[in-house]
């Protein structure tokens, strides 16, 4: 049912990713990590400097030039890392900031304004089945929208072997209230949970240990019902979101703007993994605050409207 991951394919993402490096054809920049405390929860900046230099060039998903070069129509071959069943490519990041970042990007020229295919979900949670280098999970996610911080039109998915020990506040969720079998208090398993403590908008789901089509798309749905409830009460009709996923969960977040104050934010963001260009970027971000920053990009948490979802 889930598309096999080509393979060996650790290695093949750590064999591909040296050589792409050293032949100059992948630009890996180093960055510094920060983790900032919060009462109930910690979030991290990446601070790295090469952000700033990187090409602003790529064109918005529904913007002006949106169909000038398309990077993963086809993918650079000396990027690729193999198919992904009959619909996906995988392909590394050309410009990482962690090693062996990855995406899977659709063999078909499709737009990232598309929908969220079961083939999209299916060959997501393959991806995110085997460790890579020294990390023991990966985060997916994907940006939608053009407040969600995605700057390539072509839909794809991305992929980011995180540090060992890295806390994201959605693992403190469902570490709480682990997945459960449908049950009286929510019959279909899909009633979203929130962290108490995070001030901005945000949907997270548990995950079975291996979930059928139907729980992974309607999880999927149930959590892309709330971000629009959420968009259509705030009176705003773009339609970006950021959606997240690890082996144990899936989050979304509705998005309202691209940055605050030159913060960009995407989906690494908004579980708290931030990125910032300088260190004067890192020193802003410190004293606004993570949850201001997000809930700027994002919005604050609104009211609770679940009794209409009991579907
Ligand atoms: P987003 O900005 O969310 O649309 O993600 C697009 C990602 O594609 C960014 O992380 C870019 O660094 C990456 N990227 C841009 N050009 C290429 C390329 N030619 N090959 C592989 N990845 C690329």
């Amino acid at each position: 049912m889930f598309p096999q991951l080509p393979a060996d394919f650790a290695s093949v993402v750590e064999t591909t990713f040296k050589n792409a490096v050293a032949s100059g054809d992948l630009i890996f920049s180093e960055s510094e990590r920060s983790v900032l405390k919060y009462d109930g929860y910690t979030m991290e900046v990446r601070m790295a400097p090469a952000l700033g230099q990187k090409p602003k060039s790529a064109p918005k998903p529904d913007g002006e030039g949106a169909k000038k070069f398309n990077p993963f129509f086809p993918p650079d071959p000396k990027l690729v890392l193999g198919g992904l069943g009959d619909k996906h490519t995988l392909v590394l990041n050309k410009f990482a900031i962690v090693p062996h970042h990855f995406l899977c990007v659709t063999k078909a020229e499709e737009s990232q304004e598309a929908p969220i295919t079961i083939e999209d979900l299916r060959a997501t949670w393959a991806a995110l089945q085997e460790p890579i280098g020294t990390s023991d999970r990966t985060l997916a996610f994907f940006n939608k929208g053009k407040n969600s911080g995605a700057s390539q039109a072509h839909k794809h998915i991305q992929f980011l072997p995180l540090d060992k020990g890295t806390e994201l506040f959605p693992d403190k969720v469902v570490a709480r209230t682990p997945y459960e079998a449908p049950s009286e208090r929510d019959p279909v398993g899909q009633r979203p949970l929130k962290h108490s403590a995070i001030p901005f908008e945000h949907f997270i789901l548990p995950l079975p240990t291996d979930p059928s089509d139907e729980e992974l798309m309607m999880r999927f749905w149930a959590l892309y019902h709330r971000t629009l409830q959420a968009l259509k009460q705030n009176d705003n009709w773009e339609k970006s979101f950021n959606w997240a996923m690890t082996k144990e969960w899936v989050i979304m977040v509705p998005r309202r703007a691209d940055e605050f104050e030159g913060i960009s934010v995407n989906g690494t963001g908004v579980v708290g993994l931030l990125l910032a260009k300088s260190a004067a970027q890192l020193a802003q971000i410190t004293e606004l605050t993570a949850g201001r920053v997000l809930t700027e990009v994002g919005f604050p948490v609104g009211p609770n409207t679940e009794a209409h979802y009991d579907y």
